[in-house]
Formats: structure tokens, C-alpha cells, sequence
């Protein structure tokens, strides 16, 4: 019996450590074990590395490494830039965008709940930002502006830089998510200028449960964790040394990687996809227009059920996502497809592929072989098939849409 392939393309939900990052972490464990704030061997040697990747982040990153602080991931990154920019100037506005990802949209909601107004800029169908809107929606009492250099779904890419520019100009602190950026494009935070950044190691190959925050030296700061006076006492805990350091390997085979044109046959591997699945799928849409992450894709398929394609794709040993929320039986699209008003006729059968550095032609190449036959059997079992489903945007009939925890 011949084992099926496994084929690994949910890349922008997480990625698998890199074999150089699962050694670096082991040796940790395993070696390196020393608490950093202690006074011994142990200790210097895990306080030197600790120092090491903070180094190689920042140069991932294009920042100084004292701007560096290490947190468990994105989602506490964004939390603790909300919660420095917030208390500096309590009640006050917020500007983000409708298509963030809920670790933004969550905090903003939070401080609109107790006060704050809160400015959701749209994006257009092709899922793009327009600078000009975002920076229409500044006032004089915004607190904090926030937005994604990269979609998570979409991969579409945000005019991040004419936006910090205008916050910068009218002195209102700005945080970049830069969680799906950071690795797939080049990031130069000297140049831009942001007041906070948040990055998640597992989205380029790093290990789970590690991230950092890049805090420009005189924003606005208040500690999310407060306790022993680690990280110059901007994050209290104990410091993760083995994921840490394995941040630090993932930020550097990043960078090789940026430099070396992995990003370039991303692209060409993804276009290649793309452009197979419109000419076997025609009635196929791609959600995304303009400047887009190189590995990533997201295709909707007509009266076809995301959640069918994903299953079909699974048992073929085939790892994809769906936009479409997995936590009703009520298939509901994703806020981002809705924001980009996608046609109610594709919106339900929507896959997003996100390619890595460990994937080959071949895994393409069988996905490209097996599509039309999956989208076959899950158009078979939609119950979208037959119902007539609108070729314009329909509001959803509910109104108090959870967000869902996409990633
Ligand atoms: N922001 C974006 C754009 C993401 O894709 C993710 C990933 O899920 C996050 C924030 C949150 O990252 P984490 O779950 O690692 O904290």
C-alpha cells in the first residue's frame, strides 16, 4: 500500500520549524538551559544568546536590537502596542481597517466598548487600502492607527509607508502588523518609522509561542506584564531562551532567504497556480488584486462550499484553508471576503494556498492535478449549488457576525 502524499500549503496559518531552528532550540533545552537572570555559567551563556537573536531579528527587521522586545507571539505584541497607546491617551480614537486580523480588530473593539470611537477604513473589491482614505480618518484625537502591512487571507499588500509617513506628520503613534510580511518581504523599519511593530516567529519558520514587538525609542509604553523586570522591564517572565533563539535562526535563514530570490520562485510557483487553476476552473476568482505576498493565493470557487473543498483537498493529503468561519454549522464567510464584497456566488467557496520555502513544483503541480475533480464532488454536495445565489455582493442577514479566529 502505497502511503499518500502529505502536502503542507496552509503556510500563512503557520509554517513547520526549519530543521537549523529545531536543532538551535534542542540544544537549549537541552544544553543552554541557564536562567539568564542568574549569576553562573549557565546564565551568561543563555543571557549571550538571547542577546544573539535579538541581533538577528533586528537585522531581519532593519532595526537596532534594543528595540526589540520579546513577547509570546502577534496577538500579545498588538495588545501591548494598543494597550501603551491607549493609556497615553485614554478615550481616544482609533483608526484600523475593516480586514485586520482579530488580534487588532479585538483590542480595538475593546477600548471602543469603553468609550473610544473607532474608524473601520474600508478596502475596495480587489481587497486594497487606499492611503489617502486611511489618512482622511486621522483626527486630532486619534490614539492609536493600526494596520496590516499584509493581509493574512488575501496577501494583499498596504500602502504602509504613506501611512506612517501622515501619522508620523501628525504625531499619532502608528503600529504595523507586520505578522505575514515579516519573512516574505523586505521590512526596513529605520526607513519607515513606525511606533510599533509585531512580528510572530511561526509565520517564517520559527517555532510557535514566540514573537517580539519593535518599540521606537520615545513611543508612548506601558508593560503588558509586569513582575521580575525582564526584557529592561518591558516584558516580566522569565525569558523563553530556546524559542528565542530559535526566532533568532528563523529571522536569519529569513533574511538568506529574502536575499537569496526564494521570494522570486514563490511567485512564480503561486502565478503558475493561479494562472492553472482559471484555465481548467474558469468560473474561478482570484480574491486579491494588486501588490500581493508572493506565496500566497486566495481562490473562490463558484456555488462551490469552502469547507467541502478543504475536506476533499484533506483526504488527497492536501493542507489548504478556507476564509469561511469553522465555528457555526452556519457556514459564514470571512469578515475580509465580505469587506471586499465578494459575490454571494463565490463567497461561500473560497481556498486560500499559501506556499513556503519547503514547497516544490511537484506539490503544485499535484494540487493543479486534483482540483477540478474536488471542486466537482464539493459543488456536488453545496448546498449553494441550485439555490440561485446572487452574482452581486449580499449583505449578511447577520448582523452580529462573530469574527472568527482566522490566522
Ligand atoms: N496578525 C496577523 C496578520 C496574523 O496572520 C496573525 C496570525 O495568526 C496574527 C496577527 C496573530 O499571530 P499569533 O497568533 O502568532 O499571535
Amino acid at each position: 500500500m502505497s502511503a499518500k502524499p502529505l502536502i503542507y500549503l496552509d503556510n500563512n496559518a503557520t509554517t513547520m520549524a526549519a530543521p537549523e531552528v529545531v536543532s538551535a532550540m534542542t540544544e537549549m533545552l537541552s544544553t543552554h538551559y541557564g536562567n539568564p537572570s542568574s549569576l553562573h555559567h549557565f546564565a551568561r551563556v543563555a543571557g549571550a544568546a538571547v542577546k544573539h537573536a535579538r541581533t538577528q531579528l533586528a537585522d531581519l527587521l532593519g532595526c537596532r536590537s534594543a528595540e526589540l522586545l520579546f513577547t509570546s507571539g502577534s496577538t500579545e505584541a498588538i495588545t501591548t502596542a494598543f494597550a501603551s497607546a491607549m493609556s497615553a491617551k485614554p478615550g481616544g480614537h482609533i483608526v484600523t481597517t475593516a480586514v485586520e486580523h482579530p488580534a487588532v480588530l479585538r483590542n480595538a473593539e475593546k477600548y471602543e466598548s469603553s468609550g473610544s470611537r473607532l474608524t473601520l477604513v474600508p478596502v475596495d473589491d480587489g481587497g486594497q487600502l487606499s492611503a489617502e482614505q486611511f489618512i482622511a480618518a486621522l483626527s486630532e484625537d486619534t490614539a492609536l492607527a493600526a494596520v496590516m502591512v499584509a493581509n493574512n487571507e488575501t496577501g494583499v499588500v498596504f500602502p504602509v509607508e504613506a501611512i506612517v509617513e501622515a501619522c508620523r506628520a501628525r504625531k499619532i503613534p502608528v503600529l504595523l502588523d507586520a505578522s505575514q510580511a515579516a519573512g516574505k518581504l523586505p521590512l526596513d523599519i529605520k526607513a519607515l518609522k513606525p511606533d510599533y511593530v509585531a512580528v510572530s516567529a511561526h509565520k517564517f519558520h520559527g517555532p510557535k509561542g514566540i514573537g517580539a514587538l519593535y518599540l521606537r525609542r520615545g513611543a508612548p509604553f506601558e508593560p503588558l506584564l509586569i513582575g521580575g523586570g525582564q526584557e529592561r522591564s518591558r516584558r516580566s517572565g522569565t525569558e523563553n531562551v530556546p524559542a528565542i533563539v530559535a526566532m533568532g535562526v528563523a529571522a536569519q535563514l529569513a533574511k538568506q532567504r529574502l536575499e537569496s530570490g526564494e521570494m522570486e520562485r514563490l511567485r512564480i510557483l503561486r502565478d503558475k497556480l493561479e494562472a492553472g487553476i482559471l484555465a481548467t476552473l474558469p468560473n474561478a476568482r482570484v480574491n486579491g488584486r494588486g501588490e500581493r505576498l508572493p506565496n500566497t493565493l486566495n481562490v473562490s470557487f463558484v456555488h462551490a462550499s469552502g469547507e467541502a473543498i478543504l475536506q476533499h483537498l484533506d483526504e488527497l493529503g492536501i493542507a489548504a484553508s478556507s476564509s469561511s468561519a469553522c465555528s457555526s454549522n452556519e457556514q459564514e464567510p470571512s469578515h475580509v471576503l465580505r469587506a471586499m464584497r465578494v459575490p454571494e456566488s463565490h463567497i461561500h467557496g473560497s481556498m486560500r494556498v499559501g506556499l513556503s520555502a519547503y514547497t516544490t513544483d511537484d506539490e503544485v503541480d499535484y494540487l493543479l492535478s486534483v482540483l477540478p475533480r474536488v471542486i466537482e464532488q464539493a459543488r456536488a454536495a453545496s448546498p449553494f449549488v441550485g439555490n440561485d445565489l446572487a452574482d452581486d455582493y449580499v449583505e449578511s442577514s447577520r448582523k452580529d457576525d462573530p469574527l472568527y479566529c482566522d490566522c
